[in-house]
């Protein structure tokens, strides 16, 4: 297993042909693509976006430029989501840019779930497109690029039967503070709507070895914030010998020095046991912030859904999570709308909103999947009644939010300083409770420090404060 670790744009820039190391990369001596550039688009989930820094880092390393703008790349990639009907509808919109401009000499290609869904059928529908490899088939990029490079048209990576992730030995992060880390890819619990176990494969996770190797040289680069990602990212299952839990890789995660902040993000419900709760408690490195997807209030659509637990087992989770004795913001995923859901199934969501009192919500109408269980479900919900029990949740939530943040205006919060506006003095970041916090602060420079931050006021999304110390 390759061992993987972060680099800079502008080291990897400097890493040229010309470079005799750059053999030692595995970059070819003389690649057709030499001075080749290329332009990334990514739809889709943070794993997409983390997707697709790995991605950047391996064509930056094998001697392409990255440029802004479609028009100015020799090749063109879109990382693709199609976990709903809209997000996959994107792609083809953005295909269709280049009817007709075959001569134009770009390779177009598309990675990720779309590509997953559709396949060789991409090609029937868009002919210019050249690639079509799914996230289970990154690490066979290298050769698919190579094949490019050689003038090969029609390139493919769609084998989801894998035990193998996705590591590179360059990644590109975008935010110099806050690094995205894949512990587990794929998924293997079949929720009935879902697309993701059919487009990203079964579970398989990375060793905590190379996971905490990978951290250690996160933190010598100025890293000072991991997120740890996966589909369902406590059902990790550590392949070494080691054999580390979730919860004891959060906490080896967060004694790497330099480390200040471990985040984890998605959790399944099913898996979600008390040691997770425990290590946020013991460990104010772990922030405390839990994403906890519900998706309804109603046993009886839950069980629709396969979702593997009932409205009052969610319950109990949500209630030893609050009985922590350090504070735990939770946040969540609701689908409204699915096959059958009635309007008492749908009161049942908005009574858990009520009872639970999330800190934030995702909220979607349902839609209907390729390759789906639900896809061929009776009663489907029309959509005019989709989108009006979208709004009622999404206001009941609303006021949710702006009375639950109005109880911290007055209270001190650590915040790591991720953004700075255009307006004198004012600066943004995230609380370890995963609350933006827009700030006024006379310092000059703040950005990725950590600071004090008072709350002076709150709307629903975002709380409004003053640096403190
Ligand atoms: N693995 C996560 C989990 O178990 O909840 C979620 C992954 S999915 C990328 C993110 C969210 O998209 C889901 O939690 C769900 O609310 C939503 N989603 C997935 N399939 C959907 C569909 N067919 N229609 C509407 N929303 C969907
Ligand atoms: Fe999709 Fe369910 Fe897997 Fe989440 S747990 S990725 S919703 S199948």
């Amino acid at each position: 297993m390759t061992q993987a670790f972060d680099i800079s744009l502008d080291a990897l820039r400097a890493r040229s042909f010309a470079d005799p190391d750059a053999a030692a990369t595995g970059a070819p001596a003389t690649p057709r693509h030499s001075g080749g550039t290329f332009f990334l688009e990514t739809f889709g989930c943070q794993m997409n976006e983390h997707d697709s820094e790995k991605v950047a880092g391996l064509l930056l390393s094998r001697g392409y430029r990255q440029v802004e703008s479609p028009d100015a790349a020799s090749l063109i990639l879109y990382n693709t989501c199609s976990i709903r009907e809209k997000a996959a509808q994107k792609l083809f919109s953005r295909l269709g840019e280049y009817r007709g401009r075959e001569g134009e000499g770009r390779t177009i290609g598309v990675l990720g779930c779309v590509a997953q869904q559709e396949g060789e059928q991409i090609f029937q529908r868009a002919p210019w497109v050249s690639l079509v490899c799914g996230s289970a088939s990154y690490r066979k990029l290298p050769e698919l690029l190579s094949q490019l490079e050689a003038g090969n048209q029609r390139v493919t990576g769609l084998d989801t039967d894998t035990d193998e992730t996705f590591e590179t030995e360059v990644t590109r992060r975008d935010n110099p503070w806050r690094a995205y880390l894949t512990i587990i890819e794929g998924c293997d619990k079949a929720c009935a709507y879902c697309v993701v176990p059919f487009t990203r494969g079964p579970e398989r996770s990375r060793a905590s070895g190379s996971v905490l190797e990978e951290v250690r040289q996160l933190a010598e680069l100025g890293y000072s914030e991991v997120q740890l990602l996966g589909q369902t990212v406590n059902s990790y299952a550590d392949p070494s010998s080691r054999q580390m839990r979730f919860s004891e890789l959060l906490m080896a995660v967060a004694e790497v020095p330099g480390i200040r902040r471990v985040r984890f993000t998605t959790s399944h419900p099913r898996d979600f046991t008390p040691d997770i709760v425990l290590a946020i408690e013991s460990q104010p490195k772990i922030c405390n912030h839990v994403h906890l997807p519900v998706q309804s209030g109603a046993t009886r659509v839950l069980k629709a859904m396969q979702r593997t637990y009932s409205r009052e087992g969610y319950l109990e989770k949500i209630a030893m999570i609050r009985g922590a004795r350090r504070p735990i913001s939770i946040t969540t995923d609701i689908i409204v709308g699915f096959p059958g859901e009635t309007e008492d199934d749908f009161q049942q969501t908005l009574s858990l909103a009520e009872a639970v009192r999330y800190e934030g919500m995702f909220s979607f109408k349902y839609s209907p999947r390729p390759n789906t269980p639900a896809r061929s479900m009776n009663d489907p919900i029309p959509e005019e009644e989709k989108s009006r029990r979208l709004a009622v949740l999404q206001e009941r939530q609303r006021q949710i939010q702006t009375d639950g943040n109005s109880s911290l205006v007055g209270m001190a919060f650590e915040v790591m300083v991720s953004g700075k506006s255009r307006r004198e003095n004012q600066w943004s970041g995230h609380t370890s409770c995963h609350r933006v916090l827009n700030f006024t602060s006379q310092e000059r420079a703040l950005l990725g420090t950590y600071v004090q931050v008072s709350v002076t006021s709150v709307g629903p999304n975002s709380l409004v404060g003053e640096h403190s110390s």
